[in-house]
C-alpha cells in the first residue's frame, strides 16, 4: 500500500492523539520498525528521536523481546486476572518490588498510564477513609504537570496548558501550586517550595495526597527542576500525613540517568505510578505500586478491597515482555549508555542556544529539549524533519528528544543537527 492512499485512507476514518477529525496536518505511513529507525511506506527510514513518547528504550523488533512475546504467546496471550493468576504477572511484580525504591511492596497491574494514575488516586482516597480521614478528599499538584486523559488523570493535569481546559468545570478540584523555577541542576530554594507549603497550610485535613512527575515535568513542559524539592515535598506530606504520589509514568526505567527518578533525591513515595517503558514499549501496560501502610489503610476502608479490576489487568504477553525487557536493561550498561546519548545531545543541541528564536535549552538523561520562543508551526517543521531523516514530534514551543538508549553517539549527533537546523529555519 502506497503511503498516500493509507494516509488518504486514514483520514476518512481515524482519530490521531490530539488531532480534529479530517485533520490535514501532517502524516506519515509507516511500514516497520528496527533498532532505532523507522520505515515509512515509501521507503524512506527515519531515525526515531521519539522512542514512540519515551517507550522503546531497546529500540524496535529487539530479538529478545519479540522472543519474549512469541514464547508467551505459545502459553497464552490473555486470561482474565480474578481469581486466577500466572507466572509472567508474579514474576514482574516481584522484579518491579525488587528494583523500586524500598517500601513499595504491592504491586496493581492496569492497561496504561492513565488507568496507573486513576488507581494511585482511587488507592489514595480509600487510603485516607481508612484511616479514619474521610474528608481529605483532594489532590495537591504542580503546574505545567501532566497525568494522562482520563478523567481522574484529567482532574491533576495543569488546566491552563490547554490539554484539558475544556472539561475544567467538570472535573474534581484540586489544588494547583506554582512549580519549581529552579531548574534541575541548581539548589533548591524556599521560593520553589512556598507555594506548596502555603496550600498544604491552608488547606489543612482536606489533602489526601501530592501529585507530581519526579525531577522532569514530562508532556506539560518538559521541564527539569531539583531533586532537593522532592526531597522537601517527602518531609511536607510526611507532617501534614499526606501521602505522595510520584508519576514514573515518563521518567521510569532509566530515562533520567537513575532507574527511577525519585532516585535523584533518595525519597520513597507512598504511590508510585509506572509505565510507557516497562514493556520497552512493546505492547500496552502500566502498574501502580504502593507501600505496605497504603495497602493496609486502602484495605481498612468499609470498602474491604480495593475497588478496580481492568478486562485486561496483568495482560500476560504484556507481563512478559515487561519482565524482559526490564531484565535486558538491567543485564546491560544501560548507566553508561543514557550518559553517552546524554553527552551527544547536550553538545549536539548546544548550537541552537544561539538561535534567535530559542530560548533554553536543556538536558537530562537520554532527554533533550529546545524550546522556543513561540509556538512551532506543526505544518512546516513536522515535514522538514522528516525530510532530514528524523522522526521528531515538537509540541507546542518544545522541540525535543528521548531516544532509544541504544542509539549511538553519531546517530544521536545526526539527530540533534536534523533538530537544530529545523528550528534554524521556522524560527526567528
Ligand atoms: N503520566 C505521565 C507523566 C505521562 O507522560 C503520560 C503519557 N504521556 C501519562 C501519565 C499517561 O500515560 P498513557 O498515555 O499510557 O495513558
Amino acid at each position: 500500500m502506497h503511503g498516500s492512499d493509507l494516509v488518504a485512507r486514514d483520514r476518512a476514518v481515524v482519530w490521531h492523539p490530539y488531532g480534529a477529525v479530517g485533520d490535514t496536518a501532517p502524516l506519515f505511513a509507516v511500514a516497520s520498525a528496527r533498532g532505532v529507525r523507522l520505515t515509512l511506506t515509501d521507503g524512506r527510514e527515519l531515525l526515531d528521536g521519539m522512542s514512540s513518547w519515551w517507550a522503546a528504550i531497546h529500540g524496535y523488533r529487539h530479538p529478545v523481546l519479540d522472543g519474549a512475546v512469541r514464547d508467551q504467546l505459545d502459553r497464552m496471550a490473555h486470561v482474565m486476572f480474578g481469581g486466577l493468576t500466572h507466572e509472567p504477572a508474579v514474576a514482574l511484580a516481584e522484579l518491579l518490588v525488587r528494583i523500586t525504591p524500598p517500601d513499595l511492596e504491592r504491586v496493581f497491574f492496569c492497561d496504561s498510564g492513565s488507568v496507573s494514575v486513576e488507581v494511585a488516586i482511587k488507592m489514595a482516597l480509600q487510603y485516607q477513609t481508612g484511616r479514619g480521614r474521610p474528608d481529605r478528599t483532594r489532590l495537591l499538584t504542580i503546574r505545567r504537570g501532566y497525568h494522562g486523559d482520563t478523567s481522574g488523570a484529567m482532574s491533576v493535569c495543569d488546566p491552563d496548558t490547554g490539554m484539558h481546559h475544556l472539561f475544567t468545570g467538570l472535573l474534581a478540584r484540586h489544588l494547583f501550586a506554582a512549580a519549581p523555577t529552579s531548574g534541575y541542576r541548581d539548589p533548591v530554594t524556599d521560593r520553589d517550595l512556598a507555594d506548596v507549603e502555603r496550600l498544604l497550610a491552608a488547606h489543612h485535613g482536606e489533602i489526601a495526597a501530592v501529585i507530581c512527575e519526579p525531577v522532569v515535568q514530562g508532556a506539560g513542559a518538559m521541564r527539569f527542576y531539583p531533586p532537593g524539592w522532592l526531597t522537601r515535598v517527602r518531609e511536607l506530606c510526611d507532617r501534614h500525613q499526606v501521602l505522595l504520589i510520584a508519576d514514573e509514568i515518563a521518567t521510569g526505567f532509566g530515562r533520567t540517568g537513575e532507574l527511577f527518578a525519585c532516585e535523584h533525591a533518595g525519597i520513597t513515595p507512598d504511590i508510585m505510578c509506572v509505565g510507557k517503558a516497562m514493556t520497552g514499549g512493546y505492547l500496552t501496560m502500566g502498574a501502580t505500586l504502593c507501600t505496605a501502610e497504603v495497602a493496609d489503610g486502602v484495605c481498612a476502608s468499609p470498602a474491604g478491597a480495593f475497588m478496580h479490576g481492568p478486562t485486561f489487568m496483568a495482560n500476560p504477553l504484556a507481563a512478559a515482555v515487561s519482565r524482559a525487557s526490564i531484565e535486558l536493561l538491567l543485564a546491560g550498561p544501560w548507566r553508561e549508555r543514557v550518559a553517552a546519548v546524554h553527552d551527544a545531545l547536550a553538545t549536539g543541541l548546544a548550537p541552537a542556544a544561539d538561535l534567535p528564536g530559542v530560548v533554553d535549552v536543556r538536558t537530562l538523561g537520554a532527554i533533550g529539549v529546545i524550546e522556543t520562543r513561540d509556538p512551532v508551526d506543526m505544518t512546516v517543521i513536522q515535514p522538514l524533519l522528516v525530510d532530514l531523516g528524523v522522526w521528531v514530534r515538537p509540541f507546542g514551543r518544545l522541540v525535543y528528544a528521548m531516544p532509544p538508549f541504544v542509539m549511538d553517539p553519531a546517530e544521536v549527533s545526526t539527530l540533534t543537527g536534523a533538530m537544530v537546523e529545523a528550528v534554524a529555519a521556522t524560527t526567528k
